[in-house]
């Protein structure tokens, strides 16, 4: 076999955050491996809502136990990328292969690691000093790929399917996610019926899983007619605007008055989990995977009186990415839709921008790190 070889410089342009809002590009030292870790030069990253929230806000990211401020961190949690170079002990992956990057490494050794549900880590953060347990979150509570090159557990590494573009391989964590959450809702979902809640990348993005697993019907809620029209080319049988119509009533007329089999609630709107269990069937299963800002003022009574079981997610636990590449790569279902704005890497305030702003019908946005659109500069931005 042709071994491929890759010239890797000591120093790589990356962003760093500086006081909330602000980032600043500029020169790190390309990341030493441990045993275990590989290379990853990072060829595409894009950008979620939590990557919004950390740069402005601080959590779930944790640096030293502390928010992540002036503490040289680069954010950026949704990669892939090509390995350039392997650390002791690896023999899973070679240089050359494309990989996506799961999120979570976890620790490895607490009982929710042991578990599978590395997701949900006892030691999350505690990666330093005398806390040092190992645990890895890339742009969360370890360096992420808002940088040229990225160190990457191997147990966090997926292979591209082959056809697959950068742009479309950063997403498949985001399926990844969606497979998790259908997981919880009792993973065999072929014949039942699925309420998703909210349009953006996530629930888009299980719409598009439902059907490839056989969920029907598949119903879509938003407010937003054009996020709507998505959901509806991934895949949904039927969508429901809820700003012309109270989305339950739909839902209810939608499933022949009884509710649904399973709702997996992706919008985070204050009245999200109430609607969910009131759109769900008796006996039915709701999965929230929306971080909500605010409490909730939820119906416990209805909840009880109607046995409707309710979990919460965080990310894509249980080798779920792996599991959503594989569907993928058997094109079961197709996540180009979602894709719909890629930028150079020294663009990333205007990327963040555009997230924010959803300017241009953005859903999901990409930097590339390997290409700038001009000479780069070290430069500050303060982001609104
Ligand atoms: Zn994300
Ligand atoms: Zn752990």
């Amino acid at each position: 076999m042709l071994k491929t070889e890759f010239r890797v410089p000591d120093t790589m342009k990356a962003w760093v955050l500086g006081d909330p809002g602000q980032l600043r590009l500029t020169d790190k030292p390309v990341p030493r491996l441990e045993p275990a870790e590989v290379l990853v030069r990072v060829d595409a990253a894009a950008i979620c809502a939590t990557d919004l929230e950390v740069i402005s806000h601080g959590p779930p990211a944790l640096i030293d136990g502390e928010l992540p401020f002036n503490k040289n961190f680069t954010p950026g949690h949704e990669y892939m990328g090509t390995i350039v170079d392997v650390g002791p002990t690896v023999d899973e992956f070679a240089v050359g292969e494309r990989v996506a990057v799961e999120i979570h490494a976890g620790c490895g050794r607490c009982e929710r690691c042991r578990q599978g549900m590395y997701t949900s880590c006892l030691n999350y953060g505690r990666n330093y000093g005398q806390y040092n347990k190992g645990h890895r979150a890339n742009g969360f509570t370890t360096d992420g790929g808002f940088a040229q090159y990225a160190a990457n557990h191997v147990n966090t590494l997926v292979r591209v399917p082959d056809g697959v573009s950068d742009e479309l391989a950063t997403l498949i964590v985001t399926a990844g996610t969606a497979m998790y959450g259908l997981d919880v809702l009792g993973g065999l979902v072929a014949g039942e019926s699925l309420v998703v809640t909210g349009a953006g990348p996530i629930g888009l993005m299980v719409v598009a899983v439902a059907k490839a697993l056989g969920a029907s019907p598949v119903i879509l809620t938003d407010i937003v007619d054009e996020r709507l029209a998505v959901g509806t080319q991934v895949g949904a049988d039927q969508v429901i605007n809820a700003s012309n119509e109270p989305a339950v009533d739909a839902v209810r007329r939608a499933t022949g008055g009884r509710g649904a089999n399973r709702v997996f609630e992706c919008s985070g709107a204050p009245n999200a989990v109430d609607d969910a269990i009131k759109m769900v069937k008796r006996g039915g299963l709701v999965c929230l995977g929306a971080f909500s800002q605010q409490p909730a003022l939820v119906d416990v009574g209805y909840i009880v009186t109607n046995n409707i079981y309710l979990y919460g997610i965080r990310g894509e636990g249980q080798s779920a990415v792996r599991r959503a590449a594989s569907l993928l790569a058997q094109k079961k279902f197709d996540p180009s839709p979602l894709h719909t704005h890629t930028f150079a890497f020294d663009q990333l305030p205007t990327a963040l921008r555009y997230a924010r702003e959803k300017i241009d019908g953005a859903i999901k946005i990409v930097v590339k790190p390997q290409s700038m659109s001009r000479q780069a500069a070290s430069e500050d931005v303060s982001l609104p």
